[in-house]
């Protein structure tokens, strides 16, 4: 990319809408097949008429369904330099805990305005919390007197929620530039390229990735919402043939989630041959998914080499390792997928016991470089930074190795079980219980629980149609066996949930710690099998 680093979204927002004013900026398609669309000088019209009315004192916090409102009202806080806090709305009818995460952001990002779609405010039983002043519709536009620097806030990134409560990472301008620069690198980012996004436009991989990046080259995107993606996965390669997308992907599940509905579906005549980029990550990579993906749409023209595994997190703004698959050494003999080296102006160091883990040799994954927050809102805090060599490093709580400087991904510290002195990583647990298994949901959760003598470990997982009749004694007993076949672990108890029933982050990542917690308050839904006092097979 051409821009220098200095200079911030805004100031390449402004010179995009005086290079190209009519060209469209972003799309936006219904589920009906309607497609809004917006061009540059709508967007900075539409985002100057908002930005006049941000208060400048405090961060604004952001409340819209997937769409091009959303599109604008980002832009709009940063034409203002105000921090934009995105928050999830209720799109999927989990309204209460959508509003529980909804009031702690508010409260934990002190915002001064709410931006905000009034017919989702209304969705919120927000009940007593005090809003800040709600702004909805774009006023007269006025162009910004003066734009962000690099070091002004830019975005308070929430995670997930994965392991504990959301945090709002701070991000500045500057690592929103950076971290887009690298992944323009990677991704070999031009103008001609053809992108579609279905990914929570929220944070990290649909906002940065997707919102953020086009936006920053100046090339188009279309949008869909992510409920139509999980509704209608088979519409996002749809698009693809009919768009002739060139970049595109999403986490593990999504391309899981392509191959299950595809399974006797007419797709004669979906060409995905121009689809060259279809990066994978946010969650555990599984072997398996990319080779039932790259086999069941061979005929269609994607070809597994388009597969870009990746690594990052909402701390690092977003991408932190990533390079193109290769069908012949892609993955390693434990399974792990290669996501890559360090992305350009970055360095990632596994480190074990304080200092840098040898080639091949498990620790947590440090990062370094101008993508990496400066911390966490509200938060002074360091225990997510370290120092090697007088350098400051995030540390991620990510555990993996490298190999020749290539990193794979092995779990999280939280997420290891310790059974009889070995380490289990759960997602290994769960992947070899639920992978392919015709009765159950892709969905599981591993973890230990403490009872009297020790400790056990407790899978839960996921009926994949509610009311089944099926025999859950069986497939628990099937489970435990599976398990200790590939990884040698003891699964004592399993948990056979409804469909929905372990729970999740609004971005659907499986929330293990939560699982335990209600599975020990005796609140997780499902069928409790197996005691320590019964023999384990
Ligand atoms: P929280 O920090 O609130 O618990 P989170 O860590 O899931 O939630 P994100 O920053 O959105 O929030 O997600 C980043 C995490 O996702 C990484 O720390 C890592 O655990 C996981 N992840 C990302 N990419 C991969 C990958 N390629 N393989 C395995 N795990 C990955
Ligand atoms: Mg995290």
């Amino acid at each position: 990319m051409p821009t220098p680093a200095d200079r911030t979204l805004a100031h390449v927002l402004a010179d995009h809408v005086a290079a190209r004013p009519a060209q469209v900026a972003y799309e936006y398609l219904h589920e009906d097949g309607r497609i809004d669309s917006i061009t540059y000088g709508e967007l900075w019209r539409r985002a100057c008429g908002l930005a006049g009315q941000l208060p400048k004192e405090g961060p604004a916090l952001l409340l819209y369904p997937p769409g091009l409102d959303l599109v604008a009202a980002v832009w709009a806080c940063f034409l203002a330099g105000v921090p934009a806090v995105p928050t999830y709305p209720p799109l999927m009818g989990a309204a209460d805990r959508i509003a529980q995460r909804f009031a702690r952001i508010l409260a934990d990002s002190g915002a001064t305005s709410l931006l905000a779609d009034p017919a989702i405010l209304a969705l919120i039983p927000v009940g007593d919390v005090p809003l800040p002043p709600v702004i909805s519709e774009a006023g007269e536009p006025v162009e910004p007197k003066v734009l962000p620097r690099p070091h002004d806030v830019a975005l308070v990134q929430y995670t997930s929620g994965s392991t504990g409560q959301p945090k709002g990472v701070v991000l500045d301008h500057a690592n929103l530039v950076a971290n887009i620069r690298a992944i323009s690198d990677v991704f070999r980012v031009d103008r001609d390229i053809r992108v579609i996004s279905w990914l929570p436009p929220y944070h990290d991989m649909g906002l940065i990735g997707c919102i953020l990046t086009p936006g920053y080259g100046g090339f188009p995107v279309r949008l869909m919402s992510p409920v139509h993606f999980l509704r209608q996965p088979l519409d996002w390669l749809r698009q693809i043939s009919e768009m002739g997308v060139t970049h595109t992907g999403g986490p593990n599940f999504a391309y899981d989630l392509c191959v299950r509905r595809a399974r006797g579906a007419d797709l004669s005549g979906l060409d995905l041959s121009q689809w060259r980029l279809a990066f994978n990550g946010a969650e555990p990579i599984r072997p398996g998914t990319l080779r039932a993906f790259a086999e069941r749409f061979a005929g269609n023209g994607f070809r597994p080499e388009a597969f870009l595994p990746c690594y990052g997190l909402a701390e690092a703004t977003l991408i932190v390792t990533g390079r193109h698959f290769s069908p012949e050494d892609g993955v390693a003999e434990d399974g792990r997928v290669d996501c890559g080296p360090a992305v350009d102006g970055h360095s990632v160091v596994v480190v074990d016991d304080g200092t840098p883990a040898a080639d091949g040799e498990n620790g947590e994954i440090w990062v370094r470089g101008p993508s990496v927050c400066r911390g966490y809102w509200n938060d002074s805090d360091d225990r997510s930074f370290g120092e090697l060599d007088g350098e400051r490093y995030l540390r991620t709580g990510d555990l993996g190795y490298l190999r020749d400087g290539h990193l794979f991904v092995t779990g999280r510290s939280k997420d290891v079980l310790i059974q009889s002195g070995v380490n289990f990583h759960a997602h290994d647990l769960e992947s070899a219980a639920v992978d392919g298994h015709p009765a159950l949901r892709p969905t599981a959760a591993a973890f230990m629980v403490e009872r009297a003598g020790g400790e056990e470990i407790v899978l839960a997982v996921e009926l994949a149609r509610a009311g089944a009749d099926v025999d859950r004694a069986e497939i628990a007993a099937d489970l435990k066996t599976r398990v200790l076949a590939a990884t040698g672990a003891r699964v004592d108890i399993v948990v056979v949930c409804p469909p929905g029933a372990i729970p999740r982050t609004t971005s659907g990542k499986v929330q293990r710690s939560l699982a335990r917690t209600r599975y020990a308050a005796g609140e997780l839904r499902g069928e409790v099998i197996g005691d320590r006092a019964v023999p384990v097979e």
